[in-house]
């Protein structure tokens, strides 16, 4: 076991509503878990590690809830930036294509680096292009080797160009390859309990790099075990829900309820593109929106305050971390 003392901070922040701040405040830990709150003079006064916190403010971490941390490798691509989403994307996969999983473990523990460095102490991350030796191995790895919480999801696609999807076909997998290994994933690395440091979620990436099938039976599979939850892409842009209408014969939103993906146990990422009858469906059903990419992360500042002037859809809650330029936007609210 060890223990972590951090006293003396001039202000300690619980973020809790109505908790005043803290003077000269601390905190106590043991192992992962903070055991104690409070002003110095009330907490062990030893322990493994102290930490004297005089002229510091001490808050809880940031959690990110959307994330492609192997893309910290390809921020920068001549021909990419500045594209739509889908020149975007088909700008870039080929060199996703390239994918190794040393490049899995160097982006991710570069990407969670920066995150630490800047106040983020819990990520999730959504992989979900396995090219080459890539497995969701290698980013966990660098999460453990870094000591952050971690809630890795096991994203895929599965519908390449041949079949109507936008991914070129080598960056896509079959189905079955698919499951079995977010089965594996699961079994091996995801921790139902609570102060878990790493737990597995399963993400089909979005409506137009992914079958139908692929996102009944991963949810499926997700609900068999306890706390693996489900996340994936949602009316991110006008091409996608044009792309849902003229393949589904519905807009994403209305897809996503009709093949199972709505809930507590989902997160979308992005939802910019929802109507107010869609906003309504999320809030009813305690679904969550998040937003990390830069293109998006604007729109869903605009469309949480939308959410938050609507008595009846407090529960909705939007948030992220993206990225302009150089510039790292954050993002996170609760309504
Ligand atoms: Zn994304």
């Amino acid at each position: 076991m060890t223990t972590v003392l951090i006293r003396n901070a001039d202000v300690l922040l619980t973020m809790v509503a109505g908790q005043a701040p803290i003077h000269d405040g601390g905190l106590f830990v043991r192992d992962n878990v903070i055991e104690q709150i409070g002003p110095s003079d009330a907490l062990p006064q030893t322990a493994d590690k102290v930490v004297d916190a005089r002229g510091m403010i001490v808050a809880p971490g940031l959690i990110n809830t959307h994330h492609h941390l192997y893309q910290t490798l390809t921020r920068a691509v001549p021909g990419a930036n500045d594209q739509e989403l889908f020149d975007w994307l088909v700008r870039l996969y080929p060199i996703w294509g390239e994918l190794t999983q040393e490049a899995v473990y160097t982006s991710a523990y570069i990407g969670m680096a920066e995150m630490i460095l800047t106040g983020c102490t819990t990520t999730t991350d959504h992989l979900y292009l396995y090219p080459n030796d890539c497995t969701i191995d290698g980013e966990i790895k660098a999460a453990v080797d870094l000591g952050m919480r971690f809630q890795p999801t096991r994203g895929s696609m599965s519908l390449g160009r041949s079949k109507g999807g936008l991914p070129p076909d080598h960056v896509v997998q079959e189905e079955d390859a698919i499951l079995k290994d977010c089965q594996r994933a699961i079994e091996q690395w995801h921790d139902p309990k609570p102060y878990a440091m790493v737990r597995i979620g399963l993400a089909p990436c979005s409506p137009f790099s992914v079958t139908t099938d692929l996102m009944i039976e991963a949810a499926k599979l997700a609900r068999t075990y306890d706390n693996v939850l489900l996340h994936t892409h949602v009316a991110e842009t006008r091409d996608e829900e044009q792309f849902c209408i003229e393949r589904f014969g519905d807009r994403p939103a209305a897809y996503m309820e009709r093949v199972g993906w709505t809930g507590h146990d989902v997160w979308w990422a992005h939802a910019i593109y929802l109507n107010d009858d869609e906003i309504r469906m999320l809030a009813e059903t305690k679904d969550a929106c998040r937003d990390k990419d830069w293109r998006g992360a604007l729109p869903v500042v605009q469309h949480a305050a939308r959410v938050g002037d609507r008595e009846d859809s407090r529960d909705a809650r939007c948030g992220g971390q993206g990225r302009a330029g150089g510039r790292r936007l954050r993002v996170e609210r609760h309504l």
